[in-house]
């Protein structure tokens, strides 16, 4: 599936829900968590529907996979981010991930701030 409409990142995508967005292309999108944990807190997410890593092959998915891990320093930069981030994919229930719709975290700025 490429777009959920039940999906709520599906919807931020799409432009159906706003969001502050820190970067945009065809494959990805990325923007500030509505509940940041530190200073810098935005999600780097595909804007086609998986639902998470869990659902991600090798195959299909190497290229998609490393561009978000590659984004990650250039964009936490572009935010102010000098002095080192964090990078978290939860997966699944006991992954603790709660949006169904595969995102990476990058996480930083001074602290202090909890580790989450
Ligand atoms: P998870 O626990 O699934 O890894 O993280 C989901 C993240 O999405 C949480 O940090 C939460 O604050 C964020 N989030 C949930 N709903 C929205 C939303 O509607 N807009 C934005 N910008 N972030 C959201
Ligand atoms: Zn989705």
């Amino acid at each position: 599936m490429n777009h959920d409409p039940s999906c709520i990142f599906c919807r931020i995508a799409s432009g159906q829900l706003p969001s502050r967005k820190v970067y945009e292309d065809e494959q990805l999108l990325a923007f500030h968590d509505i509940a940041p944990w530190a200073p810098v807190h935005f999600l780097i997410i595909p804007k086609k529907h998986i639902a998470s890593l869990a659902d991600t092959t090798p195959a299909a998915h190497e290229a998609l996979l490393g561009r978000m891990l590659a984004l990650a320093p250039g964009l936490a930069r572009e935010q102010g981010v000098t002095n080192g981030f964090r990078t978290l994919i939860n997966t699944g229930e006991d992954g603790l991930q709660e949006v169904p719709h595969l995102h990476m975290h990058v996480i930083g700025g001074p602290r202090p701030w909890k580790k989450g």
